[in-house]
């Protein structure tokens, strides 16, 4: 795990590039919502990052979100950034601010229901295959407006947007027409003034390529190792 100075010099390096990709594309710092990825560092390096002045932050598994929020009475906003199963809806309907990875109207479903259950309404996000990448998930572009339509039916989900997760590339510059065809496929959504549906949240660009994103229009970057360095996949 890094120390409290690493953390900070790596924040203080990333929203001055963050700021920089801003006035590149006349965008404001505030358009963009920078989510602290915490996977695989522990709740100490997630309460660093807070005490550096982030607050949001990003998990892609459950349990492992679930646990970290036990372990702080901070108020943190957490953010569901991986694949989810209907079985583990339950845990984290009322907990976290958005779900980035709804992939299918099955799934959405049961948001709906544990939401019903609960009397609130789940902000969600769509999670969109653009490269159509055979090991990714997400929705190909022609399962999209299908799956709108279904879900703005269901009165405890708030649909606010898209998400994908690009390819993993050395070259960010590679990733520009997938964030692109992001922001054409919101537009497009958007144009059809469907009840209940307002794709306002791009969420789109990670450590390797959150530049490009920004200046493709993301309002929502998830950088990871950018913040807490490089994760160790053996432990
Ligand atoms: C891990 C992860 C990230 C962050 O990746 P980095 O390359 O470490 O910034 C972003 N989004 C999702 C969905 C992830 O699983």
């Amino acid at each position: 795990m890094l120390s409290y100075e690493e953390i900070k010099k790596n924040i203080d390096v990333l929203e001055s590039r963050i700021q920089a990709a801003c006035d590149r594309s006349g965008r404001k710092r505030d358009e963009v919502t920078l989510i602290a990825v915490s996977k695989m560092n522990p709740i100490d390096a997630v309460l660093l990052a807070n005490d550096c002045g982030l607050t949001v932050f990003g998990e892609n598994k459950v349990q492992e979100m679930c646990g970290k929020m036990d372990e702080t009475d901070r108020a943190l906003e957490w953010h569901l950034i991986g694949h989810l199963q209907t079985n583990k809806v339950k845990y984290i309907v009322g907990r976290v601010a958005m779900i980035h990875s709804v992939d299918s109207v099955k799934l959405a479903l049961e948001i709906e229901k544990e939401s019903a259950k609960k009397n609130l309404i789940m902000p969600i996000l769509l999670e969109m295959n653009v490269a159509n990448e055979e090991s990714k998930f997400g929705l190909s572009a022609d399962e999209l407006l299908d799956t709108v339509n279904q879900i703005s039916g269901m009165k405890h989900i708030k649909l606010c947007g898209l998400m994908t997760v690009a390819p993993y590339t050395e070259d960010p510059e590679s990733n520009r027409k997938y964030f692109k065809k992001l922001k054409d496929l919101s537009v497009d959504i958007n144009s059809k003034n469907i009840d209940n549906v307002n794709m306002s949240v791009l969420s789109m660009g990670m450590t390797g390529d959150f530049e490009v994103a920004i200046e493709e229009g993301a309002t929502h970057i998830r950088v990871g190792t950018g913040i807490f360095g490089a994760r160790d996949y053996k432990i």
